[in-house]
């Protein structure tokens, strides 16, 4: 019996341990996991604007593996040994014949300390219900300093903007870039669409610029700029797992790491979703969650084949294309090849959602809370 251990039960590694579940081969799988939840990150921004209950976008890791027969070890990977092929944790080291690294990425903090320790991420289901919860005391912060203009800090600041406007309050949103402009790499229309948004929802938009000082709640920019009773939420980037920077593989500034063109990094193993970086035609993928799916079911497709002595497979991705949502349902992307802005791409989003996260109560769950906010 061949033994395969999956690190994470992200979007990745659940696929990849459901292909296998199903390959008919004689294995033990066991998939780790830091957290009893896997969860479903594109909605975490609409937990704060749209009311979308946190519970329902964290599956239960167990329930999935119960149903399957596979093992789930829920303790945080700190080591690979890829010569003697053993995942170490706190508690113990075990022993594979194949392994996929599918962890996924982490908040980066970047060393600063102020900023884990009065920052508020949003990168998980915790975080989001942390955020929540500081927002219940309507009286504590008056600005909201959104640090970082990517993908995840335009829906953040969105979200913020329809929340206070819900609750009939006046704060105001602030986004602070340190590049020139906002949203880095996609395209000049998409940008100036998304600017023009949240310039009508009331959020301010400062690049050029840095929060240098963090003291609690008051901060200070690089142009010199200070506010009071400050919410720093800080979405400037991304990094992979502690244990990732450890190995000695070839891996981006983020810890992303090379990947050949059957998803492999060495002859055992395998390495899918975020944590992953593939080259196709020069290009390298973007972290989104179909090519963490398709990724996980092409690792697993292949270590089913080299147990069978079968020759690889090369992962050929399909890019259905990207969206980016707006919390004022003036969503914009390209789909299929075509630009697409207003409605019809926020709808998209969500029933790509729907489609994507499991269970039949939690579909229902986010259909009732999407209703109430499109409708709005
Ligand atoms: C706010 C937000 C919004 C997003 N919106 C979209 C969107 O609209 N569309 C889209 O396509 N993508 C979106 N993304 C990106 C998408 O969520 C990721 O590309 C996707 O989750 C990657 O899947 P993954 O399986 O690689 O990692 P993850 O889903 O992050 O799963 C990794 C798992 O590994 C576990 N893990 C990490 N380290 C360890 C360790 N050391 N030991 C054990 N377990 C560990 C984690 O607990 C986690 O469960 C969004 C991301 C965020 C943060």
């Amino acid at each position: 019996m061949n033994k395969i251990i999956i690190i994470g039960a992200g979007f990745a590694g659940l696929s990849a341990a459901g292909r296998l579940a199903k390959c008919g081969l004689d294995l033990k799988i066991s998939i780790f996991d830091k957290k009893s939840h896997s969860d479903f990150l594109p909605l975490i921004p609409d937990c704060i604007g749209r009311g979308v209950n946190p519970e329902i976008l964290a599956c239960d890791i167990s329930n999935f593996c119960r149903k399957r027969k596979i093992e789930f070890i829920r303790e945080e990977v700190n080591a690979v040994d890829f010569k003697s092929k053993l995942v170490s944790t706190p508690q113990a080291a075990y022993a594979y014949d194949f392994l996929i690294i599918a962890s996924g990425t982490q908040s980066n903090f970047f060393s600063n300390q102020p900023a884990r320790q009065y920052g508020f991420p949003l990168n998980s289901v915790n975080d989001a219900k942390t955020i929540m919860k500081a927002l219940k005391d309507n009286d504590k912060f008056t600005n909201f300093i959104i640090c970082g203009a990517g993908y995840t800090g335009v829906e953040a600041a969105a979200n913020f903007s329809l929340y206070f406007k819900k609750q009939g309050l006046i704060k105001r949103v602030i986004m602070v870039e340190r590049a020139q402009t906002i949203l880095g790499p996609l395209p000049e229309w998409m940008k100036s669409y998304i600017e023009r948004n949240l310039l009508d929802m009331g959020i301010e938009i400062l690049v050029n610029s840095v929060v240098e000082n963090i003291q609690e709640d008051n901060l200070r920019l690089s142009s010199g700029r200070v506010f009071d009773h400050a919410m720093l939420v800080w979405v400037p980037g991304v990094r992979t797992a502690d244990f990732i920077h450890k190995l000695g593989v070839n891996k981006n500034p983020q810890g992303r790491i090379v990947v050949d063109e059957y998803l492999r990094i060495n002859q055992d193993c395998f390495c899918a979703g975020d944590t992953a970086l593939f080259t196709g035609n020069n290009n390298s993928l973007r972290m989104a969650v179909q090519f963490a799916i398709t990724e996980g079911e092409h690792a697993a497709g292949n270590i089913a084949r080299s147990i069978k002595n079968l020759s690889l497979k090369k992962f050929r991705p399909l890019d259905l294309g990207y969206i980016i949502p707006l919390a004022n349902n003036k969503s914009c992307g390209r789909v299929f090849g075509l630009n697409l802005r207003g409605i019809l791409p926020t709808l998209l989003h969500y029933i790509m959602c729907i489609f994507r996260l499991r269970g039949l109560t939690n579909k229902a769950g986010i259909i009732s809370s999407l209703i109430k906010g499109l409708c709005r």
